[in-house]
């Protein structure tokens, strides 16, 4: 018998076929019998929003599995993590980025990010705001990093079903990442706009999305 979940990996990805988008399966608070499902069905990019929960399913997953860390990272934790991510989703201050470099460097490791921008109406969500982004990289900051590639931009929209608002947050987020192509088109590999989550996706598909990251549509409702 097929698993719902595999039904979703499938049914999504023939959506985002030809939109060029990849899809990040958010597997936070799931336990690993369900990303296997996932992984079963062809998915190999997962994305979990704390640390010690990414590290511990790490060793269950087969080795081809991309990890993104999509929560925020402690200064903490930062050590702990250097080496286990393809991607760290949620840099959301340049503190953050500096420790990430350093902990890289030190590593011996480059750590692939992207910077999180805050464009929705809720305090709660943190990030970059568009101006302090555009004046990082204005400043040429990035140019001090030795062991950090960043690929580009997330965000998340207002949790709202004002679908007009939410189509404003994305289009901020990706004028945002333009702005930023634009002042600095020698940045190699910046070409990432992760915006989308399971209720918002198609709108950021719509708006330049190139990574969606979709949870409870692929693995129904968390358990906190
Ligand atoms: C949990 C989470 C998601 C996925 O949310 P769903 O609504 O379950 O698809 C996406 N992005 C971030 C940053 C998250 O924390």
């Amino acid at each position: 018998m097929q698993s719902d979940i595999a039904e979703n990996i499938t049914s999504l990805r023939a959506r985002l076929d030809g939109t060029g988008a990849q899809l990040v399966a958010v597997s936070k608070y799931h336990p690993v019998p369900a990303l296997r499902q996932a992984y079963d069905a062809g998915q190999r990019i997962f994305g979990e929003n704390r640390v010690q929960e990414l590290l511990s399913k790490i060793p269950e997953m087969p080795d081809d599995v991309c990890w993104h860390l999509i929560g925020h990272l402690q200064t903490n934790k930062v050590r702990a993590i250097t080496g286990k991510t393809a991607l760290i989703e949620s840099v959301d201050s340049e503190k953050l980025l500096n420790l990430i470099d350093k902990e890289a460097e030190r590593a011996g490791v480059v750590t692939r990010v992207l910077m999180q921008i805050h464009v929705a109406q809720e305090e709660s969500k943190t990030g970059f705001l568009p101006d302090e982004l555009l004046d990082y990289f204005h400043a040429r900051r990035y140019e001090n990093l030795k062991a950090t590639h960043i690929c580009g931009v997330m965000g998340m929209a207002t949790n709202t079903d004002d679908t007009s608002r939410i189509r404003d947050d994305f289009r901020k987020i990706r004028e945002a990442y333009e702005a930023v192509r634009a002042m600095c088109p020698d940045l190699s590999g910046f070409d990432t706009i992760s915006m989308g989550m399971s209720g918002d996706w198609p709108i950021a598909i719509e708006e330049g999305s190139t990574l969606i990251r979709v949870g409870s549509a692929i693995f129904g409702p968390r358990e906190y």
